[in-house]
């Protein structure tokens, strides 16, 4: 081979292999944005957020939400985050959301993915009916639950006392102590996080997961008799429908009636 053919030869080698290293560097980084892109469903978003599709759908990444909340809570998703890329989000255990009274991050939205009117009532803003997530406890993390007093969560929590409750229980092992136990009430649980933030465990034993995540649902055939709001549910059934009743016994009567168990 002349020296000329074979330089020409060699420089073609060397292109090509270094567009194929191109490529294959581009592949990889496609393959981690594809990967960022359909991460983790455990995504908290904005208060009004719409859906998690939905809002996939309807946010344009522009993060005017991002700018108007005043205590840095909000960021927009960058590559490491295994989030949808440009998305905005909030790590509660870091930021929480300080449930702004006029909640400035949700009007700011140019698109709806951030839905005012789930957040309103009667045209008022009303930060409370905010479902960004609910906060889960680990009881075998809470060392309320060891017997240990701990009420940081509780006293953390804008609706104490309305999103998160103390019960009260005689601890068995001592004898003379007493559980006082932290219980969410998810209904009224805005999945603020501050609670989380609070938590004095290493690891947070309260975290808050997205609503449709943790939460089931038990189907509008099954009512709950003794509710009364809960039997305006009867009128979406489908089938037929089954009654719970409030039982006059008390449980310990009832386990000792056989005439219940046969
Ligand atoms: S309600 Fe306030 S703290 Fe919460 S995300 Fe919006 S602007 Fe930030
Ligand atoms: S303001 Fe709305 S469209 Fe813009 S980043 Fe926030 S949620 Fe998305
Ligand atoms: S997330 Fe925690 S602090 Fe916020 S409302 Fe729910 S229980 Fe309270």
């Amino acid at each position: 081979m002349s020296k000329e053919k074979f330089s020409s030869r060699r420089k073609f080698l060397l292109t090509t292999a270094r567009a194929a290293g191109l490529a294959g560097i581009g592949a990889l980084v496609w393959s981690s944005m594809l990967e960022e892109s359909t991460a983790s469903s455990l995504i908290l978003r904005p208060p009004g957020a719409l859906p998690e599709k939905d809002f996939l759908k309807t946010c344009i990444k522009c993060g005017l939400c991002v700018s108007a909340c005043p205590y840095d809570t909000l960021k927009l998703a960058a590559p490491g985050d295994h989030k949808p890329m440009g998305t905005p989000f909030f790590d509660a255990r870091d930021i929480p959301c300080y449930m702004c009274t006029d909640i400035p991050c949700v009007p700011v939205c140019p698109t709806g993915a951030l839905d005012e009117q789930s957040v309103s009532t009667d045209g008022e803003l009303d930060i409370n009916l905010s479902r960004m997530g609910v906060a889960v406890i680990d009881s075998s993390a809470c060392v309320a639950f060891w017997g240990i007093q701990c009420d940081a969560c509780h006293r953390a929590c804008p609706l104490i006392d309305e999103a998160i409750i103390i019960e009260y229980d005689k601890n068995e092992r001592t004898g003379k102590h007493a559980f006082l136990t932290p219980v969410v009430v998810n209904d009224v649980c805005t999945g603020c996080g501050m609670c989380e933030h609070a938590c004095i465990t290493e690891k947070a034993a309260i975290t808050i997961i997205p609503r449709d995540v943790v939460l089931g649902h038990a189907g509008s055939h099954y009512v709950k008799g003794w509710d009364k709001k809960d039997e305006a549910r009867i009128k979406d059934a489908t089938g037929a429908t089954t009654h719970t009743e409030l039982s006059k016994q008390s449980a310990l009567d009832s386990l000792n009636d056989d005439s219940e168990l046969y």
